[in-house]
């Protein structure tokens, strides 16, 4: 039984991270005339509404995005996905979050397609609904997503981003993020791989960097964003991670950019830093 709820977390931290990247890929991607698919193996509701009960409970966003809301002089990257942000709150308030699909969506041209899976009943009914005028271009799926990315690469068009965003809820969604990137490297070497992870105490939390270079892909970049020391108790998220397989050769250039200024504005204490490594062939 699946009992996280993105609601809870939307506009965090670790979300500006993961959907600034997201952003970045896509746009990237969406230079070249050629088609391309989004793959969101777990999509989650597709935006929330940062008033709901949910949101507003634990009110994370007010030291994720909230931070970013009324900064000056972003770098661009920042500002980018801030643009698409204000997209959904047009009234000037920040009132409504875009998830993963929400922001795909919206960088796709009319010969691209997103596939989107969610396993949760109620977030799989939101998507749906978020996506009910979508038509062919974007398809909901309530299946598993590591078994949905396997039936579906290699991808018609030969060219697509994948994004991997598990809840990490129970200790096999590390071994299925390897397992899966595996799988999905010998049906399709030459896709974008974005992987977002966790920093945790908990050991397998810190040995999944160790294992996603170990996957043998000759491209990668690896991006650490932490708001704060880890917790003395182990307890708590205190940063993530975006583990991206054949990046855009632009990104390591905008997240270095970027990431110096993310960190201090989303700093939450003493230990908040990024960190940036790559490896090309
Ligand atoms: N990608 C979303 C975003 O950035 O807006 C957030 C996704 S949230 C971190 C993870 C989602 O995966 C949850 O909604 C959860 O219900 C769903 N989920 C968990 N296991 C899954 C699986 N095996 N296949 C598909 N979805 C799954």
């Amino acid at each position: 039984m699946l009992s996280y709820r993105h609601a809870f977390h939307a506009g965090n931290h670790a979300d500006v991270l993961k959907h600034l990247i997201l952003i970045q890929i896509a746009e990237y991607m969406g230079e070249k005339p050629a088609p391309f698919w989004i793959i969101d193996t777990h999509a989650g509701a597709g935006r929330y509404a940062l008033e709901s009960a949910h949101a507003s409970k634990l009110g994370e966003y007010r030291d994720g995005v909230g931070r970013l809301w009324e900064a000056k002089g972003l770098p661009p990257a920042a500002q980018n996905y801030l643009d698409f942000v204000k997209m959904l709150n047009p009234d000037g308030q920040l009132r409504h979050y875009p998830g993963s699909p929400w922001l795909a969506s919206q960088l796709l041209r009319e010969s691209d397609r997103l596939r989107l899976y969610e396993l949760h009943s109620t977030d799989l009914k939101l998507l749906q609904e978020c996506f009910k005028t979508a038509g062919r271009q974007v398809t909901v799926n309530a299946t598993d997503g590591f078994v949905g990315l396997k039936a579906i690469l290699p991808p018609p068009p030969r060219r697509a981003l994948v994004l991997i965003d598990p809840s990490y809820e129970t200790k096999s969604d590390y071994t299925n993020v390897v397992k899966g990137l595996q799988e999905a490297l010998k049906r399709f070497a030459t896709g974008t791989y974005a992987l977002w992870y966790p920093m945790l105490s908990k050991l397998e939390s810190r040995q999944l960097p160790a294992k996603l270079k170990g996957l043998g892909a000759t491209n990668w970049l690896h991006a650490t964003l932490e708001v704060c020391a880890p917790s003395k108790d182990g307890f708590g998220m205190n940063g993530s991670g975006m583990f991206i397989i054949n990046p855009p050769w632009t990104l390591e250039k905008k997240l270095h950019e970027t990431l110096p200024q993310l960190a201090k504005l989303l700093a939450q204490g003493d230990g908040a830093k990024y960190t940036l490594e790559s490896q090309s062939a």
